[in-house]
């Protein structure tokens, strides 16, 4: 049984520390949901287990049964379990979506080793079936062109694929219509087990109607303020954001003010902007 273990994790972006002191664990066969209003470090989070470059860890230590996530490169990591259903897919012209899913069960296997081609494309049809994808959406290009439903239907597609010890969706539900989200629900759903371990990352609690979670976490600030049960999911679906600020005297929950943020994102584009010269 996996268990990804982060403990008072700090990291910043373009200088700015946005993560100030996560820990949180999470096994095998537990369901964490991770709630909070946008700009509060939700995402950064995500892309820190994961490795994004632009992010620096300044403090905290993340483990995956006991090894150090930090000093492994995204793809270690992958291989090493973790998953990502990023709140946001990127788009790859010139991969096709199945050979990009192929790759990626390939490179979990030891070297010289292939997933058997028979075996991936039942595999690969049955999971189109089940999340009532398009047919030809495996054999189109990565995300290219594909709708924002079809882009969060296809995250769940790979997670059925890879099979993590650990995944993490990012906002899974957002742009999806309501079949949409029922059907992504229940495909997760089902795939739950006690090999793996999910963190549900989201603003609205809907989706958690379509997939339970064990526990409930709340991030404000960069850290997680509020910990509970369903409980404290069906209170925010009721009443909001705003009785936990007043609760714990928090008057911006946001991790960088409006106006530094123009700044920063500024930056950040400057940045992307060097990085594709
Ligand atoms: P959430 O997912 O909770 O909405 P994020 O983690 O996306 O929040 O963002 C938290 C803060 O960090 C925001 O102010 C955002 O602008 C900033 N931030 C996150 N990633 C970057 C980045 N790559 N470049 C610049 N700023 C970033
Ligand atoms: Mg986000």
């Amino acid at each position: 049984m996996a268990v990804l273990k982060i403990e008072n994790l700090h990291a910043k972006v373009e200088n700015q520390e946005i993560l100030k002191g996560v820990s949180l664990e999470i096994k095998g066969g537990e369901t964490h949901a991770i709630m909070g209003p946008n700009g509060t470090g939700k995402s950064t989070l995500a892309s820190v287990i994961m490795g994004h470059p632009r992010y620096e860890v300044t403090a905290g230590t993340i483990t995956l049964d006991g090894a150090d996530v930090l000093e492994m490169e995204t793809d270690e990591r992958a291989r090493a379990g973790l998953f990502l259903a990023m709140q946001a897919p990127q788009e790859v012209p010139g991969v096709t979506n199945s050979d990009f899913i192929k790759t990626a069960m390939n490179a979990r296997l030891d070297e010289g080793e292939n997933v058997s081609l028979f075996k991936f494309i039942k595999e690969l049809d049955t999971a189109v079936a089940k999340l009532k994808m398009r047919e030809d959406l495996p054999h189109r290009y990565l995300n290219d062109g594909f709708s924002g439903g079809e882009k969060k239907r296809n995250e769940i597609l790979q997670m059925r694929m890879l099979k993590p010890a650990i995944a993490i969706l990012d906002e899974i539900d957002s742009g999806l219509d309501i079949d949409a989200l029922k059907i992504v629900g229940e495909n997760v759903t089902e795939m739950k087990n006690p090999d793996l371990g999910m963190l549900l990352i989201t603003h609205y609690s809907r989706i958690l109607d379509y997939i339970a979670a064990d526990h409930v976490h709340v991030m404000m600030k960069g850290r997680i303020v509020k910990s509970g049960s369903t409980d404290l999911m069906h209170k925010i679906d009721q009443d909001g954001y705003d009785w936990i600020k007043e609760e714990l005297g928090i008057e911006d929950e946001r991790v960088v003010p409006e106006e530094n943020e123009e700044g920063i994102l500024l930056g950040s584009c400057a940045t992307r902007e060097a990085l594709e010269k």
